[in-house]
């Protein structure tokens, strides 16, 4: 059995599908204080499976103790997902994040040590290389100080999970994500922004529904191919896939109390006006833009070297930038019509 906190999420509930069509038993812990529980439905209708579900604060010791007690000792592997995840909003609340964040780490390790539970995988970020001198970025690359507090948990909670690995039968990855989009190909999960997307792939999408005027492209005189910032983009069902591949690498050989980071990405850089031109390219809808002022905080360019994740993990990002747009604009014209 795996247990996946945060698993009704974005991420999560898309590497719940992944489990499911693999074999794995899953049971999510998830607080419901960014998703819905009807994700389960939607689970239910891609997989035939429901998975089970309990709707916990992982944040509350008392809560986590006594699910699991009840889960008892068929617990194999924890995959951690639950966090908040606004980075503007930890700016402004950086102790929320904290105890959330980190707090809820701290909670669920308690729980491996307490039930012999040895197998762990983390939901890390690129944020933790803050603004790079050198792309693409190994994970050699020196972290640098966290452009906010989100991103100053991420490299908090890596070290946490390092420092137990040395000391308990713990056995972890972190994954660090670069940027994840894109929808399962069902249009039944995907990414589900609260209010004004911060995020570019949903402000795109919901202008091309018509929902936003037009896009703001934060600044275009940043040192890169078009003057736009560029990222990583990586189809979030490749990221799931990511998952599976940690579990697999934590099932095998691996000697234990071993602690392993991986970057998630596609190796490939994008600036923002590639990403437009591709969404227009891969839908045929058009995307209104106007390039405004640069956006705080924002890193001009990065792009991850994913060798150690092709080989160690034998796992490559299969999906093209293409696939993931048009599965987004899929899945925003599905959710817009169940609305109503
Ligand atoms: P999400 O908000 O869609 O999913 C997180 C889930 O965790 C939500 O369902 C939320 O309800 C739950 N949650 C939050 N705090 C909780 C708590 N205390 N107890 C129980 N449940 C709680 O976010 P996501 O995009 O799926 O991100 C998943 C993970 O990946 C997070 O750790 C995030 O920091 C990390 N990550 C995300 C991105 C990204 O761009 N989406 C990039 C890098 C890393
Ligand atoms: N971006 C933009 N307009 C938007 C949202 C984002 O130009 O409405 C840009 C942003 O400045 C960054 C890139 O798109 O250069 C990716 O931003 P996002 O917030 O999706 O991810 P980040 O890498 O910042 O986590």
């Amino acid at each position: 059995m795996v247990v996946v906190t945060g698993g009704t999420g974005y991420i999560g509930s898309h590497t719940v599908v992944e489990l499911i069509n693999n074999g794995y038993e899953v049971v999510i812990l998830d607080n419901l204080s960014n998703s819905h529980l009807d994700v389960l439905d939607s689970i239910e209708e891609i997989t035939s499976k429901r998975p089970t579900f309990f709707q916990v604060d992982v944040d509350d010791r008392n809560q986590l103790n006594t699910v699991f007690a009840e889960l008892g000792t068929s617990v194999e592997a924890i995959i951690h997902f639950a966090a908040k995840k606004a980075v503007g909003e930890s700016v402004q609340e950086p102790l929320m994040y904290y105890r959330n964040n980190v707090g809820s780490l701290v909670n669920i390790l308690e729980q491996t040590q307490k039930h012999g539970i040895s197998k762990f995988v983390f939901s890390s970020s690129c944020t933790v290389y803050g603004q790079p001198d050198v792309c693409p970025v190994t994970e050699s690359t020196q972290r640098k100080e966290a452009e906010s507090p989100y991103g100053n948990t991420k490299t908090i909670c890596e070290d946490i999970i390092r420092d137990c690995c040395k000391v308990q039968e713990l056995t972890a990855i972190s994954l660090r994500y670069f940027n994840p989009i894109g929808a399962h190909s069902s249009g039944k999960i995907g990414e589900l922004p609260v209010g004004t997307p911060n995020n570019l792939v949903p402000y795109v999408t919901q202008t091309a529904a018509g929902i936003r005027e037009s896009l703001t492209i934060h600044g275009n005189d940043y040192p890169t191919l078009d003057g736009t910032c560029v990222r990583d983009y990586i189809h979030v069902v490749d990221l799931a896939k990511a998952h599976l591949q940690a579990l697999k690498r934590l099932e095998g050989s691996l000697p234990k109390s071993k602690y392993e980071v991986y970057n998630i990405g596609t190796g490939d850089g994008k600036s923002v006006l590639q990403v437009v031109d591709a969404f227009i390219a891969a839908t045929g809808i058009n995307v209104p833009y106007k390039i405004g002022q640069r956006r705080g905080g924002d890193i001009t360019e990065i792009f991850a070297d994913t060798t150690l994740a092709n080989q160690a993990l034998n796992w490559k990002a299969e999906l093209s930038l293409e696939d993931a747009l048009s599965s987004s604009w899929n899945w925003e014209k599905n959710y817009r019509s169940r609305k109503g």
